[in-house]
């Protein structure tokens, strides 16, 4: 990693992920952990810096991955680093369907695994369980809580993510069905996004409803991701509430495993303005591209913060925003500014440590956004810079 540098210097685009800021989170979620005895992982698919890895192990029980090497990510930058300074750190997975190549370094790499189905459980479960593994199974409590984000929700009617009641029992009443539950130490779902907790205290409804007589043989329930914690306004108050409800009834050790609310607003993307023009209204071509940067602004879809800008028409100069690529959709949002826009301008687009890195691609041949981090002492250190070679490398 560089020494300290003067970021106005440094080449656009780039990632610039706020340490204080993060560590601020931590604090909160660790606060969670303390009066409740939650324990609160990582999901790394929403924030993968692992620079800072061992600063949210120091805060939190672990992470948890949705694969092979998210879950080696987590081992090798977070669980052997915390092991050194004589802390555990957990390490979970979950993913739809296992791989048989992959299940020996998931077993080796992984503490707990939890299988979206009863054949997984099947396949995979008595290994993972002679490996001394944890192992659970994610369940469907079919309690949609959310509405706009379609893609974002795994209750929806067909999916494909956790059992449903129905299939839980069917395969209960197979031949050898019940010796699968007793593979089982714990109960996983994650069906929100976004949210507070009283989706949370719904979604604890139907899962009582549904898997309730299940729930005294187990060890553990996760009530995976999706709680926005660290938001302001939250009502962490109710989500304690739901905490003990399943500690109280049940006798369960409960986790959560938030990717968002760890890395909320904990870093920006800074671009510059390439150039502007007029179509029916004011456009400005940046060197950051929705599509190739920060494309849950598309798929989301979502418009982000952007430092200083209004609504459109809220301030005198309106500009629709857009990457240098060839795709017509590649448009950020639209802003407006109390002066024109010059090229070379410098915007700072808001909340771009979460499922931004994570995301990124080359797609016509873009650069990808350089990595800084910035300690809470305001001292920027250049963590990864990319080029040619990494959009080359993977073609
Ligand atoms: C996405 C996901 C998470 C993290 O969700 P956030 O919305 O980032 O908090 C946790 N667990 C599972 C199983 C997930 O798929």
């Amino acid at each position: 990693m560089t020494d300290s540098v003067d970021l106005a210097q440094l080449p656009t685009p780039f990632f610039l992920v706020e340490e204080g800021k993060l560590e601020d989170n931590l604090k909160q979620l660790k606060e969670v952990m303390d009066r409740t005895g939650a324990r609160i992982l990582l999901a790394q698919k929403a924030f993968s810096a692992y620079a800072l890895y061992p600063m949210i192990g120091r805060y939190l029980a672990g992470a948890t991955a949705s694969g092979l090497f998210e879950a080696r990510l987590g081992a090798e930058e977070m669980v052997s680093v915390l092991a050194a300074e004589g802390k555990h750190c957990e390490n979970h997975i979950f993913a739809p369907a296992y791989q048989e190549k992959d299940f020996p370094q998931i077993l080796a790499y992984c503490d707990h695994i939890v299988f979206n189905s009863w054949k997984q459980v099947q396949r995979f479960g008595a290994r993972a369980r002679a490996a001394g593994r944890s192992v659970g199974l994610r369940v469907n409590p079919e309690c949609s809580t959310q509405e706009g984000h379609a893609i974002y929700d795994p209750c929806a009617p067909g999916s494909r993510l956790g059992v449903t009641r129905s299939n839980f029992e069917a395969a209960l009443a197979e031949p050898g069905g019940g010796e699968l539950l007793t593979l089982l130490d714990g109960l996983h779902f994650h069906t929100l996004c976004e949210q507070d907790s009283d989706a949370l205290e719904r979604t604890l409804d139907a899962v009582e409803e549904k898997f309730g007589d299940f729930l005294p043989r187990m060890k553990w329930i996760n009530f995976g991701g999706g709680h926005h914690i660290t938001r302001p306004g939250y009502d962490l108050a109710r989500l304690e509430r739901c905490i003990r409800r399943m500690q109280e009834r049940y006798g369960l050790q409960v986790y959560l495993e938030p990717g968002e609310a760890v890395a909320l607003d904990a870093g920006e993307l800074v671009a510059t303005v390439l150039e502007t023009g007029e179509n029916g209204g004011l456009f400005a071509i940046l060197d950051t591209s929705a599509a190739c940067h920060m494309p849950d602004v598309l798929e989301m879809p979502y418009r982000p913060p952007l430092r200083g800008s209004g609504e459109p028409g809220e301030k005198r100069y309106t500009y629709r925003l857009g990457g240098p690529t060839c795709l017509a959709g590649d448009m950020i949002g639209e802003y407006s500014f109390e002066r024109p826009l010059r090229e070379g301008d410098r915007l700072v687009f808001e909340d771009m440590a979460i499922y931004s890195m994570v995301k990124t691609n080359t797609f016509n041949g873009m650069p990808l956004p350089a990595v800084v981090l910035r300690g809470r002492d305001g001292r920027a250190r250049v963590w990864k810079e990319f080029g040619y070679e990494d959009f080359r490398g993977r073609l």
